[in-house]
């Protein structure tokens, strides 16, 4: 038999979870089309957590170094799509995501923890250097989004631990990219998908980043890569020589699959070609 809770505070979802390191259940449409096959077990115990009224808000964070949005674990993802401060770059990859049935039901922060290679809103929160929260009744500590998911459908979260929030900074780019390769527009599971941002101020590469998803095991960024871009001269971006460097550099960094979706060899040339266009037409 398998014990079930819905605790409507975040002291005693935490409390239950420590003591049966219980399957978290948030909007559960992951969790669903897994199957419950592994609750059988009778030691095991489910903790919904779409009751917990504490975790469903979204707040700007003014005391950090840089303004950080705080984004509670129980905020769906049609949450974020209808929320003024949220940007740009999240709506839209919310907005892709299945069908609005879903998306009310769905929530961010699983779509984090169940760290699928596919998961669209991971390239906008690695681009956006998010950070999770993690509480559990000894206290709280958190991990930047690379540092928590260290595979394909792994994460660092110990069994006592609830995600409580993800943060994430609000950089501003003037011409910014997002595109999604699925077999149709709605409803569509990811093939692979871009997001860059870049911005220019007086004539100089103030801020340029970018990241792929669903062509290697989890998100491609390379900060190095794009600090090296940063406080050059965009007159560098209109050059034929630094965009094949741009591109044979990510071209060595992502590692395509073939799987029922499609092939590595498409996933690769959409990827790499999508990313050339971008460059091709900043400015
Ligand atoms: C028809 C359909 C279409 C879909 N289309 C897409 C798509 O286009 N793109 C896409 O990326 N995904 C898609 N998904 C997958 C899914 O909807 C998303 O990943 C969604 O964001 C998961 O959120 P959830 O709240 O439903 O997570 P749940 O199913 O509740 O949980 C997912 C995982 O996260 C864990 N978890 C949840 N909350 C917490 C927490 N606070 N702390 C610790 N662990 C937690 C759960 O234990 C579970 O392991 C689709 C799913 C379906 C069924």
């Amino acid at each position: 038999m398998v014990n079930v809770y819905r605790p409507t505070k975040l002291d005693k979802a935490l409390e239950l979870n420590a003591i049966h390191c219980a399957t978290l259940f948030a909007g559960g449409t992951d969790l669903m089309v897994q199957g419950m096959t592994h609750y059988d077990d009778s030691d095991n115990a489910v903790v919904f957590l779409d009751d917990i009224v504490e975790i469903k808000g979204i707040e700007l964070n003014n005391q950090t170094r840089e303004p950080r949005l705080v984004i509670g674990a129980g905020v769906t993802l049609y949450e974020l799509t209808a929320h003024e401060s949220v940007p740009p770059m999240i709506k839209d990859a919310a907005k892709r995501i299945a069908a609005p049935a879903l998306r009310n039901r769905a929530t961010l922060v699983g779509n984090i923890c169940n760290a699928s290679p596919a998961a669209d809103m991971l390239p906008a929160l690695y681009l956006l250097d998010a950070r999770v929260e993690l509480s559990s009744p000894g206290g709280k500590r958190e991990l930047a989004i690379e540092e928590f998911i260290s595979g394909p459908g792994q994460t660092l979260r110990l069994a006592d631990e609830i995600v409580t929030s993800v943060s994430l900074t609000l950089p501003m780019f003037d011409d910014y990219l997002y595109h999604k390769v699925g077999t149709r527009k709605a409803n569509a599971l990811t093939k692979l998908s871009i997001l860059a941002g870049v911005r220019i101020e007086s004539g100089i590469i103030q801020d340029w980043r970018l990241t792929f998803g669903a062509i290697g095991p989890t998100v491609v960024r390379n900060v190095e890569f794009e600090q090296g871009l940063i406080g050059q001269s965009a007159a560098i971006l209109q050059q034929a020589e630094t965009i094949d460097k741009i591109i044979d550099f990510y071209s060595q960094k992502i590692a395509p699959i073939d799987d029922h979706r499609s092939t590595a060899e498409y996933r690769r040339c959409a990827a790499l070609n999508l990313l050339r266009r971008w460059l091709e037409n900043i400015g």
